[in-house]
């Protein structure tokens, strides 16, 4: 790869293919068809962004991103399966399947001082609407980091390199474009961006951004929480949980998100070791594509929040434990919901799972056979399985719920200790007769 050493100026280098190992057998076909006809539709078309970087490094890029100087109107005219999204960013999808392609129109680099019509600002710097379309040298500066600002450019396969991102990505360096300071006054969540790419590529993160965001970092209260939603679940279940769980904190931004989980870490170690063991769980089963779901990890993160706080509303009414947790976790994740909104398809489920623990304390009788039949048995097993492993749940009980899982249903009859006799013998003991209704009268 050949080094750029350039910044600040308006000739990019040019990377010629030979000079580089950015393979297109690592685009996708639907991301290739859309370059290919933007170019020979006489559009500059141009891979950027976490498809080249990736390419670059050797991973398997599955995300593509397309810049063009087609107009979003002029790129829904050239695909019939294409849909104008956004407001703050107007974008166009176009979709093969169930792969969708995101394609932006250059944006001109804008100043929160300068008035243009469609850009928009906060009083904190940050932008709110971006609509301003340019040229590539102009789109280049509004691009977060160095290694994300690299173009390959379909029309002879080089790569255009303004920033010199491409001796960043060589030397593994995570570098804003431009003044930190600034870059997360437009947009906090790039400080959030910085430590999930740290995790994600294994880059370091140049001093001067770290001392940026750890001045900065209070910034990220502004943003909306329904985004920072999203970035959670990005951040959480691309199989780097572990390593972004440690930056986060490190950088002080975790508790800027969950700032009661926050809290409680910072008083009991035992609560660390559960939630780094949910997270490498959650990376191990990314890693060995299976299903994650976020509820189950907003629920660990929520944990010992939720205990603490049903401890006290037991301490000042009287109720069942269960009761107090499902109490709790409402409470909980109402809080919650003021940083990072969880919809609710999440949340109910979650205080499910969490309500449900104090029900793995009982293994006689109906009812506890009856919880292998929950719903959300499953999750909420898993979360006990994790409780026990750091020895916040009996092991032998745990034990018991993994075999019983397994057994037929005369077994299980005998390990709940069920009143009656396994169904294979017809002999059933008499009922108890029931204590028969005080009568009003
Ligand atoms: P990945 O897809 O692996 O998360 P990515 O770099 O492709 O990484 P996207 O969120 O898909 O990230 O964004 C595509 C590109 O758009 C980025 O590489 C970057 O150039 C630009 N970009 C995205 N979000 C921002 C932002 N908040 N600020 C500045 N530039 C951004
Ligand atoms: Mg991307």
């Amino acid at each position: 790869m050949k080094n750029s050493g350039n910044t600040n100026k308006s000739e990019p280098t040019i990377i010629p293919r030979p000079s580089h190992n950015v393979s297109r057998n690592e685009i996708s076909r639907s991301a290739l068809k859309v370059l290919y006809r933007l170019h020979q539709s006489g559009f500059q078309a141009f891979l950027v962004g976490g498809g080249v970087r990736d390419a670059l490094l050797g991973l398997h890029p599955k995300d593509f991103d397309i810049a063009t100087d087609a107009s979003p109107d002029e790129v829904r005219a050239l695909f019939s399966n294409c849909r104008l999204i956004g407001r703050r960013f107007r974008l166009a999808h176009v979709r093969f399947g169930r792969e969708i392609i995101e394609v932006a129109t250059f944006r001109a680099a804008t100043d929160a001082n300068e008035k243009h019509a469609d850009v928009e600002h906060d009083d904190e710097g940050r932008i709110l609407r971006d609509n301003v379309y340019g040229k590539i040298e102009e789109d280049v500066w509004r691009r977060d980091f160095t290694c994300n600002a690299l173009y390959y450019n379909i029309a002879d396969f080089s790569i255009w390199d303004y920033v010199g991102g491409a001796k960043d990505v060589e030397q593994r360096r995570l570098e804003f474009i431009g003044d930190p300071d600034t870059r997360i006054r437009e947009d906090p969540v790039r400080m959030l961006r910085a430590v999930r790419f740290a995790a994600k590529l294994d880059f370091r993160i140049a001093s001067d951004v770290k001392e940026s965001i750890l001045k900065n970092r209070e910034l990220l209260s502004n943003v909306p929480a329904a985004r920072l939603f999203d970035e959670f679940l990005k951040m959480f279940q691309a199989g780097c949980a572990q390593k972004t769980f440690e930056l986060l904190r490190e950088y002080g931004l975790f508790r800027m998100l969950f700032t009661e989980t926050d809290k409680e870490l910072d008083k009991d170690g035992e609560f660390l070791r559960f939630v780094h063991m949910a997270l490498e769980n959650t990376d191990a089963r990314v890693a060995a594509d299976k299903s994650v779901t976020p509820m189950f990890l907003l629920g660990v993160f929520l944990w010992a929040p939720v205990k603490a706080f049903a401890e006290k509303l037991r301490s000042k009414e009287k109720m069942s434990i269960s009761q107090s947790l499902s109490l709790a976790s409402y409470e909980i994740a109402g809080l919650q919901q003021s940083r990072v909104s969880i919809p609710r398809r999440f949340t109910t489920p979650m205080r499910e799972m969490l309500a449900m623990q104090p029900r793995f304390d009982v293994n006689r009788g109906k009812r506890a056979s009856k919880l292998l039949e929950h719903r959300r048995f499953r999750a909420a097993y898993d979360f006990m399985m994790l409780r026990a492993k750091c020895g916040d749940f009996d092991s032998d009980l745990a034990q018991f719920w993994t075999d019983v899982q397994l057994q037929n249903s005369d077994q299980r009859a005998v390990s709940f200790e069920l009143a009656s006799k396994p169904t294979t013998s017809k002999r059933r003991r008499p009922r108890k007769r029931r204590k028969p209704k005080v009568s009003s009268a």
